[in-house]
């Protein structure tokens, strides 16, 4: 099958319809990351089917919370190659979006990425996410944060929560290690400010992965002592 079918197709088992035009759009950005991942390693992935399902259909599981809405401000924490934020904006290209990643090299392409796609409101930053949680530019400025295969949820959550406003959302994006991962997660979510509000099974198209979305709300503000040093969270999960 044409790539842009089992884009579209795969799509639509989710729910989510994909214009010609978007799926356009992602192609390019496959092609775009197929071609430079020959010069610099930004994915282990590099089947056409593995990429289509496994980074952009993942990507866009997120929509299925409800919470990506028209115009919000969204960061994705650890986005490597682009994911899931990439996707998403060319899904909804009035999201204003924040790219993070602690790699030079992984940023550099999605300068690149942003500028050939043509995508407005969006940057890439170079930074480690304990720095932007405690820059007042960055802290609680934000709706939604996404970060996917970044860490284990208590340390993602560290990174993230921080950055959401009041009533934000963070999407925490797992796999199998969800239940393990929730025991001390549940304890770093309370502490960062967070409340876990919805858990959502899901199985992606064609491969039939197995994927679990945690909804997390920022239903008070963090204290001022998180996010720790860069480097903190990791070596000391709070738990
Ligand atoms: N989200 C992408 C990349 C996952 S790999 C995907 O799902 O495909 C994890 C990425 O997180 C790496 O690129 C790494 O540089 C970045 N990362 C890890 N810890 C970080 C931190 N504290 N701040 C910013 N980026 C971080």
């Amino acid at each position: 099958m044409e790539n842009s079918r089992i884009l579209h197709e795969g799509a639509l088992t989710m729910g989510i319809v994909l214009s010609d035009k978007q799926i356009n759009k992602m192609l390019e950005f496959m092609e775009m990351l197929k071609s430079y991942n020959r010069k610099v390693n930004l994915t282990a992935i590099t089947d056409d089917l593995e990429i289509i399902v496994k980074h952009f259909l993942d990507s866009l599981t997120c929509i299925k919370t409800g919470v990506i809405q028209n115009s919000l401000k969204l960061i994705d924490v650890g986005t490597g190659a682009g994911f899931p934020g990439i996707p998403l904006k060319i899904y909804d290209k009035s999201l204003k979006l924040v790219l993070v990643d602690a790699s030079r090299k992984k940023i550099s392409f999605l300068e690149k990425a942003i500028e050939t796609l043509g995508l407005k409101d969006a940057v890439a930053l170079h930074e480690r996410a304990e720095n932007l949680g405690q820059d007042k530019n960055f802290r609680e400025k934000f709706d939604v944060a996404v970060s996917r295969a970044v860490s284990t949820m208590s340390i993602v959550s560290e990174y993230c929560l921080p950055l959401l406003k009041k009533d934000g959302y963070f999407i925490c994006q797992k796999g199998k290690t969800m239940e393990e991962e929730l025991k001390e997660g549940r304890k770093a979510i309370e502490v960062m400010g967070g409340e876990i509000v919805d858990i959502i099974d899901l199985s992606l198209p064609v491969l039939g992965d197995q994927r679990k979305l945690v909804l997390i709300k920022k239903v008070k503000t963090t204290p001022p002592k998180y996010p720790r040093r860069p480097g903190i969270p990791q070596k000391r999960p709070v738990k």
